[in-house]
């Protein structure tokens, strides 16, 4: 791999620089790029991957030098992430050529790409019927296609990837071996002749002879059908999005009663034509991270009201693997992309699990014999106060790093939460958050978080010193912490749920110091035993005291409570206006006829029996089923989501609600924020006939009203006017785009999620932050 140019600037004195570059710079086209700068502007020298990223040396007149620096950075290849470019002097030596030298092994701190949409230039080549490649569903570059899901070993080279199994043919094997090329070292690298296929299969798993196997799936989805499509990262469920009887077989097929149906339309084009499609989002849409984005429904639209019943909004995304563009050549219609698997089962993997796990929902498989390594979910997204939010983070983002605020002494694994699990494994200040892995209560998931722990160990070479944890015993996650910590004579932290959530908004934003939180959300586990989830918390990275929260609210059944909210609202019902009155104030779903129930669930409440939490989502559960907008939680968060939804189309200034925020009766002295005089009007509202559009539109307001209430008095006892806003709560549009502002208005700093969810998705990174924060301490 020698240029035969000489070196044409030999007259001027020559300056060797030695170049270390730090980030996503391995198998993303580095090499290359490095390799056509330098021979453009006559440096000599060599690059080359090592164990922390690529290390060059070019000589040449100081300012070719100087130019080749500014346009590496400047011209760096679109998966590259440049983390830190770190140039020093060393000794001419009159070299004549450039060269790529081979990989040096070792100790590896180089990161690993996302896997990412198909590049513009391999899609031109895709559609070009003179091109080898014509029609070719597993066309890839340096610049596009599958990374981490592929990857099963490092250092990333082809034996360690699942395109092992494939020998590249002469054209491809020149392109590979060829610096100048774009395919130069591109791992997964295949063409018609030597690459993967497709492999079309019918209900039962027999092969179906086809020769256009996507013709077919084309014709049968436009028949009604459900494919299951093996694509990037694992498999989807895919349905004409139009068609009433088809996405009702799939939800009935799956299992999945409510949830909305993510979708994947040919272009923003066709999303525009049914939703309303701001800058930021038709940006999200687009970019090579292709996530799933929620976008606001547009009225007179030609899809399925069975696909997101009870949602303001449509979840959609763009193509990304070749196979999709080809599937949705010619404007096909808008499709339900949903992933392959049961409900909150994770998203299968291999074919034979596929044709498996999925028989019975799918009437057709369109498979391949590129294996997938590690499945990750499509990523959820939505623009929130005009800025991207991450809700679920997954592929085209992991396992990209975010950096922590303090380095970690020591490698720490923060294993998550209970629900909406992802992990987080932190070496100094590099926090690499996995894809969602799920709800562990589920036995396929619990697997899928070990593997996925596990694997991230392997592909950064980290063994973790600490393991940070829930505070919940019982959760799995930390169950595992405890074990593996046991076996291996390792360290635990354990780190409070909405302690959690707050600390990673700050390592988002790279805080340190002390913030006011609110970590609102269902349920957490507090220290004191009791169920979590309306905090107004004072806290640092290492630390934090219950400044105020929720009144907590009785869950009559615990668990059960949760699914069915209207335990919930009777309990508030009981608490607000007493046994006698509660009775003759039912409104909503608890008007009908089902006092049994009442009279066992008040025995619970009245006897102390009763489990009862501080969770702000407990409220949003209980005044949807007061307003007769929600009676079920089928999902996480369906009835809130549903009584954001009930408000969508009512007047921005309807009147907040009261409540009172009241001193502590004794104990710890943390105030309480009391909702009992919300419930009061809602209860008044509903009996005067209101709709639930003005009580919900009424009580998001009061509930805003109510967290910049509490933010103020939290300021006034500490002096402190940066907020941090965490939980799932968060997620909801309408009461951040109330509250974030009227807290700015005040003089307060607040700082939101971005890159990870405000759910639990994001507790990791917190838990990680709180470790090496403490560890630091510890240490120091
Ligand atoms: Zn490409
Ligand atoms: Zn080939």
């Amino acid at each position: 791999m020698t240029a035969a140019d000489p070196n044409p600037a030999n007259a001027a004195p020559a300056v060797r620089r030695r170049i270390r570059v730090r980030g996503i710079v391995q198998g993303v086209g580095f090499r290359p790029t490095v390799y056509r700068l330098a021979t453009e502007r006559g440096l000599s020298g060599w690059v080359l991957n090592d164990a922390e990223g690529v290390l060059m040396e070019v000589e040449g007149p100081a300012a070719a030098v100087d130019d080749f620096l500014r346009t590496l950075q400047a011209e760096r290849p679109p998966l590259a992430r440049i983390n830190a470019v770190e140039p020093e002097d060393a000794p001419p030596r009159g070299e004549t050529a450039f060269r790529i030298a081979p990989s040096e092994a070792g100790r590896r701190r180089a990161l690993i790409s996302p896997d990412m949409a198909v590049c513009d230039d391999c899609l031109r080549e895709m559609f070009d019927p003179a091109d080898r490649r014509h029609r070719y569903p597993f066309i890839n570059c340096t610049n596009c296609g599958p990374r981490y899901s592929i990857i099963r070993d490092i250092p990333y080279d082809r034996p360690n990837t699942t395109m092992a199994r494939f020998t590249m043919c002469p054209a491809c094997r020149a392109e590979y071996d060829d610096p100048a090329d774009r395919r130069f070292h591109a791992q997964p690298n295949a063409c018609p002749e030597c690459g993967p296929h497709l492999d079309l299969r019918d209900a039962g798993g027999r092969p179906v002879a086809e020769a256009d196997p996507v013709a077919a799936v084309r014709r049968a989805l436009l028949d009604g059908r459900i494919v299951a499509v093996k694509g990037l990262t694992g498999f989807h469920l895919a349905c004409d999005a139009r068609s009433d009887d088809a996405v009702a077989d799939l939800r009935r097929r799956k299992g999945r009663d409510q949830k909305a149906l993510a979708m994947m339309a040919s272009g923003a084009r066709a999303v525009a034509e049914r939703a309303r499609l701001v800058d930021a989002a038709r940006a999200l849409l687009e970019s090579i991270q292709r996530p799933i984005v929620l976008v606001p429904k547009r009225e007179g639209h030609d899809l399925s009201p069975l696909l997101a019943p009870a949602s303001p909004y449509f979840g959609f995304m763009l193509p990304y693997a070749p196979l999709h563009y080809l599937i949705f050549e010619d404007d096909f219609p808008p499709l339900v992309m949903t992933s392959g698997n049961l409900s909150e089962e994770p998203i299968c993997r291999e074919n034979d699990e596929a044709l498996r796990r999925l028989a019975g929902i799918a009437d057709l498989y369109l498979l391949h014999d590129r294996p997938i390594h590690t499945v990750c979910d499509d990523s959820v997204t939505m623009v929130q106060r005009g800025r991207p939010l991450m809700l679920r983070r997954g592929r085209g983002y992991a396992p990209r790093p975010l950096s922590l605020p303090v380095a970690a002494a020591e490698p720490v694994l923060a294993v998550g939460p209970e629900l909406k699990n992802a992990l987080c494994l932190a070496r100094g200040e590099e926090a690499f958050v996995s894809q969602h892995v799920g709800d562990l209560k589920n036995a396929l998931a619990a697997r899928y978080f070990e593997a996925t722990a596990e694997r991230l160990e392997r592909l950064l070479e980290t063994r973790p010193a600490v393991f940070a944890h829930d505070l919940h015993p019982a959760y799995l996650s930390t169950r595992y912490a405890r074990r593996r910590a046991r076996e291996d004579g390792l360290r635990l932290v354990a780190v409070q749920h909405h302690h959690a959530h707050v600390a990673s908004v700050m390592a988002e934003h790279g805080l340190t110091g002390e913030v006011l939180g609110l970590a609102m959300d269902g349920t957490g586990y507090g220290p004191d035993g009791t169920v979590w989830g309306g905090e107004v918390l004072r806290a640092s990275a290492a630390a934090y005291k219950r400044l105020g929260h929720l009144r907590p609210i009785p869950l009559p059944g615990g668990d059960a409570a949760v699914t069915h909210p209207v335990r919930t609202a009777w309990a508030l019902l009981l608490e607000t206006f007493g046994p006698a009155e509660a009775e003759a104030r039912r409104v909503g779903y608890l008007a009908g006829d089902r006092a049994t129930d009442r009279a066992v669930w008040t025995q619970m409440i009245l006897g102390g029996a009763t489990p009862r939490a501080c969770g702000l989502g407990r409220l949003f559960d209980a005044v949807s089923v007061l307003a007769g907008v929600s009676a079920e939680n089928t999902y996480e968060g369906q009835a809130a989501i549903e009584l954001e939804a009930a408000a969508h189309n009512a007047r921005d200034d309807a009147p907040p609600y009261p409540f009172t925020l009241t001193a502590a009766a004794g104990g710890e002295g943390a105030w309480v924020l009391d909702p009992r005089p919300m419930v009061r009007q809602v209860v008044a509202d509903a009996e005067a006939g209101r709709g639930a559009a003005e009580i919900s539109a009424r009580f998001h307001a009061a509930v805003a009203d109510m967290l910049r209430a509490a933010a103020r008095r939290a300021r006034d006892e500490t002096g402190l006017a940066r907020v941090c806003l965490s939980g799932g709560c968060f997620a909801n549009a309408r009461l951040v785009e109330r509250l974030a502002p009227a807290l700015e208005s005040e003089g307060f700093n607040v700082y939101a999620h971005r890159d990870v969810p405000p759910g639990d998705g994001g507790v990791a990174l917190g838990q990680a932050y709180v470790a090496a924060a403490r560890t630091t301490v510890d240490n120091a």
